[in-house]
């Protein structure tokens, strides 16, 4: 563990992305302050500060390795709370394109937990309450930031009270305010790039019968884009309980009352889903979800001011239906851990994070591109980019994975990987994967 020598860093957003970061910054800060809006619950509860909160929550296996590597040990604390060891190989029945993907008999190793975001989120929360240098002030909104266009020197907040830091992190999500507070001080603002895809969710929770229980842990009726812009998702939860998701692209939304609910899931293109729910009871009211667009807040081409990060949805918002989120913000997590480890970082006083920021764009690139590539072949989706020919050329190749991987485990598997982030895109680029689409 490096020797801390910076004295106070402040973390704006106790959720996913403020949390994990809290967590590294423990190790190069004598004191780390999170502060968020909400009441932070002690037990797991959905709450107003993340009103995605009641929406099903997919942990990727990278994601989860890397809440391993942080708080080594998670895994089991969540299985003990009532999440669900699951294997991605084994236990992930995902329809796509008319056809089942193939699943094996045996664990993959390509693993993670099933169960609902507040679980997943209070489990983390405990852990970082364990920290001896990590503080919680809750209940408090942060409505600006103290300094000027060159050193951000620490937060306001709205009772008047302020609070300074060596470097402020912001961790707000979708809600994000810094680029207004950056304009504030003088500052330029970075833009932002957003590609909507209008879609919206709805989500239920109910107790299924064994007997009408799906095979695996976690279903996908998957979307196609560009004619079939419904989709079905199943996962088992804690509790006995099941969160069943309808979603809709270019403002498709499903229906919040009973009747409309299941007919829209009747509507889908197989009927494993519907089964599931229509004699199953319902444990929880429908809730809709519609704030699901893509946006990029381009900080790596600004002047930053000292002393300022941003991390998480507050710099990178994805379509939730890929399920990156959390696993972005854990890889964001540690790419901070390494850029505060470097000997400049550690030399230095004054924290300056546009190379930070540089390295998170790269980082985001990839989860960025495959979000917004895939939502662009909605014909309904506002900002759609037109792939350029390379991309055009590797859409092409996947296309033909994706067909081959319907038949094929191997192939199958090697996509899971990827999708997962286990391993680069480039990966699906070895001549043995090459020569088996070709022919
Ligand atoms: C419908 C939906 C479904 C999703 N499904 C998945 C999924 O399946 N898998 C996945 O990996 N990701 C999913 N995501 C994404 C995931 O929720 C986020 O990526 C993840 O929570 C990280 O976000 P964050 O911590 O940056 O921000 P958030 O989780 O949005 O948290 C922001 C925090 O900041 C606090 N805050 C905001 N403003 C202030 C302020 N001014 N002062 C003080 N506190 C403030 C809030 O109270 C909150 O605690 C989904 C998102 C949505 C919208």
């Amino acid at each position: 563990m490096p020797t801390q020598h910076h004295h106070q860093a402040i973390v704006i957003g106790g959720s996913l992305a403020g949390l994990l970061t809290a967590r590294v910054l423990a190790e190069q800060f004598d004191r780390v302050l999170i502060v968020d809006r909400d009441q932070l619950p002690v037990t797991p509860e959905p709450r107003r500060g993340v009103p995605q909160s009641v929406q099903p929550h997919v942990l990727f296996s990278k994601g989860y390795q890397i809440l391993e590597e942080l708080f080594p040990g998670i895994g089991k604390a969540m299985g003990a709370a009532g999440a669900i060891r699951f294997d991605w190989g084994r236990d992930f029945q995902y329809f796509q394109q008319g056809n089942w993907m193939p699943t094996t008999e045996t664990e993959t190793g390509v693993e993670s937990y099933t169960c609902t975001r507040p679980l997943l989120e209070s489990t983390i929360r405990q852990r970082v309450r364990q920290l001896p240098n990590v503080e919680f002030l809750t209940g408090q909104r942060v409505i600006g930031l103290s300094g000027d266009r060159n050193s951000i020197q620490g937060i306001k907040l709205r009772d008047g009270e302020e609070y300074s830091a060596q470097l402020v992190v912001d961790a707000s999500g979708r809600s994000t305010q810094t680029p207004q507070w950056l304009q504030d001080l003088g500052c330029t603002p970075p833009t932002a790039t957003v590609i909507d895809p209008q879609l919206g969710y709805a989500t239920r929770r109910y107790r299924i019968p064994i007997e009408l229980q799906p095979k695996g842990k976690i279903v996908l009726i998957s979307q196609v884009p560009p004619n079939q812009p419904r989709l079905g998702y199943l996962a088992a939860v804690e509790q006995q309980e099941w969160i069943a998701t309808l979603g809709g692209y270019g403002q498709d939304y499903p229906p919040i009352e009973e009747q409309g609910f299941l007919k829209f899931a009747q509507s889908l293109p197989d009927p494993t889903f519907h089964n599931a729910i229509a004699q199953a009871e319902p444990c929880s009211e429908i809730r809709a979800h519609r704030a699901t667009a893509n946006r990029l807040y381009h900080y790596e081409d600004i002047r930053l001011p000292d002393g300022l990060i941003a991390i998480g949805d507050s710099v990178c918002a994805l379509c939730p239906v890929y399920g990156q989120g959390m696993t972005v913000s854990a890889m964001s997590a540690i790419l901070l851990s390494r850029w505060l480890s470097q000997p400049k970082q550690q030399r230095s006083k004054v924290l300056n994070g546009a190379n930070f920021q540089k390295q998170l764009a790269q980082s985001n690139a990839f989860p960025w591109s495959l979000a917004t590539g895939f939502d662009s072949k909605f014909p309904t989706t506002k900002g759609a980019i037109a792939p350029n020919w390379a991309g055009k050329l590797f859409q092409g190749y996947a296309d033909r994975l994706v067909a081959l991987s319907q038949k094929d485990v191997d192939v199958h598997l090697q996509f899971l990987a990827m999708a997962h982030m286990l391993k680069s895109p480039t990966s699906l680029l070895n001549p043995r994967l090459m020569l088996k689409a070709l022919f």
